[in-house]
């Protein structure tokens, strides 16, 4: 099959490689129709994330048919399904609480020991992201192999186009996720830090979970004008100081709930993430320190800070005694995704929420490394770049 594959650091290809077969019994194989490259991908692509070897296959976020099962596997041939990002197993401790992305069981052990050194504990799996998630080959391809078939695939209806349904796989549930955690009560201003596809959709999720009002900050003038058009409020940080313009817009008492939808960026080593001054409240990077430095200093006493971007590693200059003293919940982690999925399909089929606006650039899997490039050089007009392969459902 053709699939694209990492080789190093702005290095992807398309290669030809072995198709993928049953391993185990509650595996299938899923032809993949639709695949995005995510900001995540990016993090790969610019060599950030460790433990990536060549002719690793990326994609976290995909979908497609079910062309083969294991005997154990609960999905039939030509279901349509979209798969979860989150390798989970469905039995352990952690999945019976369906806290799925801190599944046990889902990286093999032989590749935990990374994690462990740097987390204190094993990391759970996802496709396409390494051997530190798990090894497990991603959906920028023609087939992949699902483990755990029996748990993570959501089955989908036809007659409902791909592009409505496929960041049902991530970034909607991250969004979601991340709304989620910062406790939104009826009423609420929410800030968001960062108007990237899962930014945008934590505005959706914000609105839709009872925020009055939702400011949104980046610097992507194109971004800023999605957030608009989601109803909130923009705050460009390339030409305005973020915690005056909070705390101003705020009369004063500062957002209810502050999102961080940034996370980690092309500023650091994953383990070695520098952190830079943060006197200024201004930034002309929003680097990661920045981010969640404005969310503390900036968010109401007594108000919420939800963390959804991603981090890797050592941060300094983190405002401790902030967040102690104004009295601050912090919640953080990646989504549980197989958790919000059905909810979410059922919100995005009564078109309550939508991620289909996110997709601004399609090709063929063939060209995927010239998507890559154009992704990386153009975060203002690129929002999310959807893969297409063999057969593509309007
Ligand atoms: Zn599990």
């Amino acid at each position: 099959m053709r699939a694209l594959t990492w080789h190093g650091k702005h290095d992807v290809r398309v290669d030809t490689v072995d198709d993928p077969g049953i391993v185990n019994p509650r595996d299938a194989i899923v032809r993949v129709t639709s695949s995005a490259i995510c900001g995540s991908d990016l993090h790969i692509y610019d060599g950030l994330i460790p433990a990536m070897s060549a002719g690793d296959i990326l994609g976290q976020e995909f979908m497609g048919e079910v062309v083969e099962i294991g005997a154990a596997s609960t999905l039939r041939r030509g279901q349509r399904v979209v798969v979860p990002s989150t390798i989970a197993c469905g039995g352990c401790y952690h999945c019976a609480k369906q806290q799925y992305s801190a599944c046990d069981n889902g990286n093999p052990p032989e590749n935990q020991d990374l994690a462990s050194l740097h987390y204190g504990l094993p990391s759970a799996a996802r496709f396409g992201c390494g051997r530190m998630a798990g090894g497990y080959s991603g959906g920028q391809a023609e087939f992949v192999r699902v483990p755990f078939s029996d748990t993570g695939p959501l089955v989908v209806p036809d007659g409902v186009a791909d592009d409505r349904l496929l960041l049902l796989a991530d970034t909607l549930p991250a969004g979601w996720q991340a709304a989620q955690n910062a406790d939104i009560e009826a009423g609420d201003t929410v800030a968001v830090w960062g108007c990237g596809p899962v930014g945008l959709c934590a505005v959706q999720a914000s609105r839709i979970l009872g925020a009055e009002r939702v400011i949104a900050i980046d610097h992507y003038t194109h971004r800023l004008e999605q957030a608009r058009a989601l109803g909130a409020e923009a705050v460009n940080f390339s030409h305005t100081y973020v915690h005056e313009a909070l705390i101003d817009m705020t009369g004063g008492v500062g957002p209810d709930a502050c999102i961080d939808a940034v996370g980690m960026d092309a500023h650091g080593t994953f383990f070695e993430m520098i952190a830079d001054p943060v006197n200024s409240s201004i930034s002309p990077t929003m680097k990661p320190s920045h981010v969640i430095y404005q969310a503390i200093m900036a968010c109401r006493k007594g108000g919420r800070i939800s963390m959804s971007g991603c981090y890797g590693g050592m941060i300094d200059s983190f405002p401790l005694g902030a967040l102690m003293r104004k009295g601050l919940m912090l919640r953080s982690g990646q989504a549980d995704v197989q958790r919000h999925m059905p909810q979410l399909l059922r919100l995005v089929l009564d078109e309550a929420i939508d991620g289909a606006f996110l997709i601004s650039h399609r090709h063929d899997l063939e060209q995927a490394a010239d998507a890559y490039l154009q992704f990386h050089y153009a975060r203002n007009e690129v929002t999310k770049v959807v893969l297409t392969t063999g057969v593509y459902r309007l």
